[in-house]
């Protein structure tokens, strides 16, 4: 447990992180493994590195299935909010659903499965009787070998050759030595699209002023968009000793791990939480339109602003989210066991029978020729939401520079490249028994460069993946008659199991997770992004 505050307030030099007690729910994984014992007069927790490999092993397989409760509560609140718009409402639906198929512990609430992440704190009173570091990454490879996740890491083996290393590792694990007779982890698994909406602004003292500092995050909020699967939970760090501090602080506040700190500064330059700057900036969120991906209120479920002390010349600023996949859970080893967080394990209590959403779908067969697809979108709104029948082509960045390369040489792009609405996705494994693993949309921007010259050759007129595009995308499909059209962020479980009835490889085997696949979904949830008028959700 962190040390009280009273002792970080009150020591000769105050700590600078103040965190309070633990308030976490663990539940008991083991007594085994830990020894009480005395050396040379001094009582230690003597720790065999079997333990921590479990807990690291159980750890990340809770967190790829399963969430918080306060996490759920607060997409349940959005579905009993009547300021929520029908889109909202829709989301936070389809999430809660995600949440219930994802904790039977078959499909990852995510296809992209992350990065795991380990932040421990060793005391001083503590022996792990082995090798730490290689006990953590012992249990992060046997969840990611054994269960239907999905290797992420890519091993440089020249400046621009990469391969994936086949077992999620290499790990981020960093181990700090604090007082006290516990060891205790931070386990997050961090996806690519999240992990990318981390920022870091180098600003100056004019910025410290209340109305300029707001109208500073109004703006660099705006730029977050959609592509990390609102709602966020928002962390913005004002100050900071150094870039990487006010970084790592970004990424603990974004797991609430510094809920506990004080709620005002003082003049030893201790971090806090300024409360009110996190209502306002909730307001801020609440307004800016974009709500839970497609219109609405919930961008955001919640804001956390931490000030740091800073050099006087230097005024770092972090910004970074945790996603729908919003997935974490503290770990703790002492003298009485193994213990983890307790993650909720029955979400469905979350989830209203009642399917109270109001949004009415438009459903659209994709079966029909791609001149009647896109006749039947052209009568639609942008922001309307739409329940997609038939067939679609899955490829993303590999197989799209590829084709690019053949359109360079004078080759056309492939047939199903012009037949059939293209989902820029990539499967998580495929549970036994079922048709598909988690499949859910990634982020379309890394595409856009290709639409373009995709559309012109005759190839991706409807495409669906998440997030917003750029402008070039609105104008080609102005041009070109095209269509963007956005699917749930977060929501790949409900995919896998529910939505998608057959996969096969359909070109580029060699590309594996990234071939070129045909998949067969039934009522896809969808909205209209961008259509064939110059209409942009994210520019209205
Ligand atoms: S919920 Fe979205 S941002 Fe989060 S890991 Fe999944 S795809 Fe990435």
């Amino acid at each position: 447990m962190d040390a009280p505050s009273e002792h970080d307030a009150q020591a000769a030099f105050p700590r600078l992180f103040q965190r309070g007690p633990d308030g976490t729910d663990y539940r008991l994984v083991s007594r085994k493994g830990v020894e009480v014992q005395n050396l040379g007069g001094r009582r230690f927790i003597l720790i065999d590195p079997a333990s921590v490999a479990r807990l690291a092993e159980e750890a990340f397989a809770d967190i790829s299935h399963l969430l918080r409760p306060g996490h759920l509560a607060q997409l349940r609140s959005i579905l009993d909010d009547p300021e929520a718009s029908p889109n909202d409402r829709l989301v936070a639906r389809e999430l809660l659903k995600n949440a219930v198929i994802a904790s039977a512990r078959q499909f990852p609430s995510c296809q992209d499965t992350g990065t795991a992440i380990v932040v421990a704190k060793k005391g001083q009173e503590v022996l792990v009787d082995g090798d730490l570091h290689d006990a953590l990454c012992q249990g992060i490879a046997r969840t990611w070998e054994t269960r239907n996740l999905r290797f992420s890491q890519m091993a440089p083996v020249t400046m621009f050759e990469e391969q994936n290393t086949g077992n999620n590792l290499p790990a981020q694990i960093e181990i700090e030595a604090v007082d006290g007779d516990a060891l205790e982890f931070l386990f997050i698994a961090k996806g690519g699209g999240s992990a990318n909406k981390t920022f870091l602004f180098q600003e100056t003292r004019r910025v410290l002023e209340p109305e300029r500092l707001l109208a500073f995050l109004d703006e660099k909020i705006r730029t977050l968009g959609t592509a990390a699967c609102p709602p966020y939970h928002l962390a913005l760090v004002i100050g900071g000793l150094s870039a990487e501090q006010t970084l790592k602080t970004v990424k603990l506040a974004s797991t609430r791990e510094l809920d506990g700190l004080p709620t005002s500064g003082d003049a030893s330059g201790r971090a806090f939480r300024d409360v009110e700057m996190e209502r306002k900036v909730l307001d801020l969120t609440r307004n800016l339109g974009i709500g839970a991906q497609f219109g609405g209120k919930y961008f955001c479920h919640d804001v956390r602003v931490i000030r740091l002390p800073r050099h006087g010349g230097s005024l770092p600023i972090g910004m970074g989210v945790s996603c729908s996949a919003d997935r974490q859970a503290k770990g703790r080893i002492d003298a009485e066991g193994v213990w983890l967080e307790r993650l909720e394990t029955d979400p469905a209590r979350f989830l209203p029978e009642a399917d109270f959403t109001s949004a009415t779908p438009t459903v659209i067969d994709l079966d029909q020729p791609m001149d009647a697809i896109r006749a039947a979108l052209s009568k639609l709104p942008v922001a309307a939401p739409i329940l997609l029948n038939g067939t679609l082509i899955v490829a993303r960045d590999l197989v799209h520079a590829e084709l690019s390369k053949r359109l360079a040489a004078g080759e056309g792009l492939p047939a199903y490249m012009k037949d059939h609405p293209i989902y820029y996705a990539g499967p998580a494994k495929t549970p036994e028994g079922f048709a598909s693993g988690s499949f859910g949309p990634t982020t379309a921007a890394r595409m856009d460069a290709y639409v373009a010259e995709f559309q012109a050759a005759g190839g991706s007129l409807v495409t669906v993946a998440k997030g917003n595009r750029a402008r070039d995308v609105v104008r080609a499909c102005k041009v070109h008659g095209g269509f963007y059209l956005g699917s749930i962020g977060g929501a790949a479980a409900v995919l896998g199991r529910d939505v998608i009835d057959s996969v096969e490889v359909l070109d580029f085997a060699e590309f594996g997770m990234e071939a070129v696949w045909r998949i067969r979904v039934r009522d896809f949830p969808a909205f209209v992004v961008i259509d064939d008028k110059g209409g942009d959700f994210f520019a209205a």
